[in-house]
C-alpha cells in the first residue's frame, strides 16, 4: 500500500466525513500494515458486498450442500486469529476450480473446486487459505488501494451503491478487483495451512491440490482462468507450502478425507453440469447485444 494515498486518504477522511479511524487490523494478523477502516465498518461492507454478490453470482440453492460447507468452514475459523467473527460460506454454482473470501467474513466456494478435489482436506485447506484472506483483512487493504480511501468510505456509508453493483460484476471476470499481491497470497497460505492443520486436516491437501492447479492448467485451462488470474504462480507457493507443513510438529489422526464429502461430490455431479463464469459473462453480453 502505498503510504502517500494513505496521507491523501487521510485527510479525506478525516475534513470529509469525520469517521473514526482505526489504526490497524485487531485480528493479531498483519499488526504492521496499515487499514483505516475498522473492523466494525468492514462487517457491515462484507454485508452489503454480499448482497451484490447475491444478485450477480448463481449461487447454489441447495441448503444441504451449503449446510455442509458451513460446518466445515466454521470449524476452521474457529482455530483462526479472528474466531469470534460470524463466517459466511457459500457454494457457487459454476465450472471454475476457484474460490474468494470478501471483507468481513463471506467466502465462496465454487462448485468446480469441489468436484475436482480428491479428497476433503484439499478443500479444508483451500477455505483455511480464503479465511486468511479475511483475518488478515486483504480486501479493506485492496479496496482502499484500488478506489482510494474517499469511494470507500462512501462504499461504508451506503452512499454508493453503483460502485458496489460494478466492483461485484468486475469481480466477475478476469479484470476482476481483489487481485491480492503475490504477499497476500503467500500470506494467506501460510495461515490457511495453519488453521487447517489447527482444526485437525491435513495440511499436505494444500500442495496436493497446487498440484492439481497445475495439471489443470495444462489439460483444462479454462477451468482455471479466474484462479490464474487472481493468483501468483503455483510452484512458489508449492515450495513455501512443503517448507512450513515439514516444521509443524507430528499430530496423529490428521483428517485427509470422509465418506459425506464424497457424497456431496456425488450430488453435485448429479446437477445440471455447470458453467464457467466465463461462459455466464459472454452469454449474458451476446443477450445484451455488446
Ligand atoms: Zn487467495
Amino acid at each position: 500500500m502505498s503510504f502517500g494515498r494513505i496521507g491523501a486518504g487521510l485527510a479525506v477522511l478525516a475534513t470529509a466525513t469525520g469517521l473514526l479511524l482505526s489504526g490497524c487490523a485487531t485480528t493479531g494478523v498483519n499488526k504492521g500494515d496499515i487499514n483505516l477502516i475498522s473492523v466494525d465498518q468492514e462487517i457491515q461492507m462484507g454485508r452489503d458486498f454480499a448482497a451484490q454478490i447475491a444478485k450477480t453470482y448463481p449461487l447454489l440453492k441447495d441448503e444441504g450442500i451449503n449446510a455442509y460447507f458451513q460446518r466445515l468452514g466454521e470449524q476452521i475459523a474457529k482455530q483462526s486469529d479472528w474466531p469470534d467473527l460470524q463466517y459466511h460460506f457459500q457454494v457457487v454454482n459454476t465450472a471454475d476450480v476457484n474460490a474468494f473470501a470478501i471483507p468481513g467474513g463471506w467466502v465462496y466456494i465454487h462448485r468446480g473446486l469441489i468436484e475436482r478435489a480428491d479428497n476433503l482436506s484439499e478443500v479444508a485447506c483451500v477455505v483455511g487459505h480464503e479465511i486468511g484472506h479475511v483475518v488478515a483483512r486483504h480486501g479493506t487493504e485492496l479496496m482502499t488501494k484500488q478506489y482510494g480511501i474517499a469511494l470507500v468510505t462512501q462504499l461504508i456509508l451506503g452512499q454508493n451503491p453503483a460502485l458496489w453493483e460494478k466492483i461485484a460484476a468486475q469481480l466477475f471476470t478476469t479484470a476482476g478487483v481483489l487481485h491480492y499481491s503475490r504477499k497476500h497470497e503467500l500470506e494467506a497460505d501460510r495461515l490457511g495451512i495453519r488453521y487447517a492443520y489447527r482444526a485437525g486436516y491435513d495440511p499436505n491437501g494444500m500442495v496436493t491440490f497446487f498440484e492439481k492447479l497445475q495439471a489443470l492448467q495444462k489439460h483444462e485451462p479454462s477451468l482455471i482462468e479466474v484462479w490464474f488470474s487472481t493468483h501468483p504462480p503455483t510452484s512458489e507457493r508449492i515450495k513455501q507450502a512443503e517448507k512450513l507443513i515439514a516444521e509443524l510438529p507430528a499430530k496423529p489422526g490428521l483428517k485427509k478425507d470422509e465418506p459425506s464429502f464424497h457424497a456431496i461430490q456425488k450430488k453435485l455431479k448429479a446437477l445440471p453440469k455447470a458453467k464457467t463464469l466465463q461462459e455466464i459473462q459472454k452469454e449474458k453480453e451476446a443477450k445484451e447485444g455488446k
